[in-house]
């Protein structure tokens, strides 16, 4: 799995392009508690699955704009975005965050705590799909959510997205994560990737190519990170 196309997530001209951009104007602002849990999930097999600083000060800001209250975060991790999502939150914010590893949130569990903002955060271990769905059956969640972060198995976005759009308030945002897969979107047949990561990457287009004819939503797919699509519900 370590091949190096999967390790490199700069999008942009040159690495040296992406070091500017966190020299000059990410790391400053980075809170030190996002510093700490980043600098130890990098030591982490899979660090590489953890949200990008650049983006998750995008998400900060976005959620500020919105004056957001009430997010989802699909597939945690360690926790960098949900750590960049409650502190972008006001104090009685809160953020339901699901994730089938309860390990890797523990690790970031701590800098939470630190950050003082675990009150915010109620985490179900599970896949993905099945609270959304108990969400649905109780019928008191509709529409009630701001913004919601997916970011876990690429080959279900379309499945969150047809719930989502039931939980997610009219002018509510969603961030479908690595939409971009690595630049791999481009090529025609993807056949850099391993099988895995292939059938991904194949997923996310079909996914990218049905929202473009959603008239649900509005989209933008922002080139950060390894790409997010914004997707604004409209009704
Ligand atoms: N947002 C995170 C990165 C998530 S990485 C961050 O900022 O660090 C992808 C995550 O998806 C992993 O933690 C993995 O456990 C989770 N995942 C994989 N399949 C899933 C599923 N079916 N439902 C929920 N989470 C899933
Ligand atoms: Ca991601």
């Amino acid at each position: 799995m370590a091949a190096p196309i999967f390790v490199n997530k700069n999008l942009l001209q040159s690495d040296a392009l992406r070091q500017y951009i966190l020299e000059t104007s990410v790391y400053p602002r980075e809170h030190e508690q996002l510093k700490a849990l980043r600098d130890v999930t990098l030591k982490h097999a899979w660090g590489v699955m953890s949200t990008p600083p650049e983006e998750g000060q995008l998400l900060c800001l976005l959620l500020k704009l919105m004056n957001a209250k009430r997010t989802m975060e699909i597939s945690v991790f360690t926790g960098y975005s949900l750590l960049c999502t409650a502190l972008a939150l006001p104090e009685d914010g809160k953020i339901t965050a699901i994730d089938v590893d309860r390990k890797s949130f523990e690790i970031g569990l701590p800098f939470i705590q630190k950050a003082g903002v675990e009150k915010k955060i109620d985490f179900i271990e599970s896949e993905g799909l099945p609270p959304l769905d108990k969400m649905l059956q109780e019928g008191k969640e509709d529409g009630s959510f701001d913004f919601v972060f997916v970011d876990g198995d690429k080959e279900n976005y379309s499945q969150y997205h047809e719930r989502l759009m039931k939980l997610v308030k009219v002018g509510g945002l969603i961030g479908y994560d690595n939409t971009l897969w690595f630049g791999t979107v481009a090529d025609p047949h993807g056949s850099s990737l391993p099988e895995g990561l292939r059938i991904m990457r194949d997923c996310l287009v079909k996914f990218s190519k049905f929202l473009a004819t959603d008239p649900r939503v509005e989209i933008s797919q922002i080139c950060i990170g390894d790409g997010i699509t914004l997707c604004r519900r409209l009704y």
